[in-house]
């Protein structure tokens, strides 16, 4: 059986970068600006030997807005409702934002399985943000970075029960 996994986060945390990683082409947009890709998208991806359907997410962010734009919002719940699970990203170096909770929230009431995933988690510097990660209450963070492909390794064990 097949599942639905949907990369859920605020802006510039790094889903787009992991959906190309997870789905091995260039099918969502990566910028450093954030609020270049516009909508969900779709693409067959695989961890080692467990295949599944991913989603980005994306939206009409304002990177100079500190609140979440209600595009976003609505965007993330339409993935949510589509998923089979959630991989919710933060970014470790950035640390736990305002946002971030919100997220989390969003999460809480209307996901059923949630995966917690600090990206951007390479070298030394992103230990603190891992570490404040637990602080959302959603168990333990997995360690990524969607750039240099570390951590999939850990995703692929979260990911075994629910295949
Ligand atoms: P999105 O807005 O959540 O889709 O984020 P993107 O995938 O567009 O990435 C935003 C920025 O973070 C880009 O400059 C990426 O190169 C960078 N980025 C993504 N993953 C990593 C990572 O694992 N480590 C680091 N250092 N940067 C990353
Ligand atoms: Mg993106």
């Amino acid at each position: 059986m097949s599942f639905t996994l949907a990369i859920v986060g605020r802006p510039n945390v790094g889903k787009s970068t992991l959906f190309n990683r997870l789905v091995g082409k260039r099918l969502a947009l990566v910028d450093d600006q954030p609020g270049v890709t516009r909508d969900l998208r779709e693409g067959d991806a695989r961890v080692g030997d467990i295949r599944f359907t991913v989603i980005d997410t994306a939206g009409l962010e304002n990177a100079n807005d500190e609140s979440l734009p209600a595009r976003m919002r609505r965007l993330t719940e339409r993935a949510v409702d589509m998923a089979d699970v959630c991989l919710f990203l933060v970014d470790a170096r950035a640390g736990i934002l305002a946002d971030d909770i919100v997220f989390a929230e969003i999460l809480r009431r209307r996901a059923g399985k949630v995966i917690l995933a600090a990206n951007k988690a390479e070298g030394a510097a992103a230990d603190a943000g891992v570490i404040e990660a637990y602080s959302l209450g959603l168990g333990e963070p997995i360690r990524l970075s969607a750039e240099h492909g570390e951590g999939l390794n850990d995703l692929y064990s979260f990911l075994l029960p629910i295949e």
